[in-house]
């Protein structure tokens, strides 16, 4: 879950002034349900990215092509660990039967 913390969306912000009234700001997040936010534990605040700062980074990303090659072998891999199984061609489809049988680990490396 994610929200600003004020009307504007300034207040956290670093580049920008927050314009808003306490008033504004205790009826914005009123709005956000007691039952709700007592059942997150971890209220973090996250400063804006100044894009230009973040895009003069050097880039050390993985291509979209060799990004796709990557998820590509590893369907590769799970069509032919699942290559014995009734409808079942990638992880994300193993039941809980398959498990033992597929899911073993190993300290062999
Ligand atoms: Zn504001």
């Amino acid at each position: 879950m994610a929200t600003q913390r004020c009307p504007c969306g300034y207040q956290a912000s670093t580049q920008k002034q927050c314009r808003c009234s306490p008033l504004q700001i205790d009826s914005y997040l009123g709005k956000i349900s007691g039952p709700l936010l007592d059942r997150i534990a971890i209220h973090p605040t996250v400063r804006p990215v100044d894009i230009d700062a973040w895009q003069a980074l050097p880039s050390s990303s993985m291509s979209s092509a060799a990004m796709r090659d990557l998820v590509m072998r590893a369907r590769e891999m799970q069509a032919r660990r699942f290559a014995d199984t009734n409808g079942v061609d990638c992880n994300a489809r193993v039941t809980e039967g398959m498990f033992a049988t597929h899911c073993t680990m190993s300290l062999d490396r």
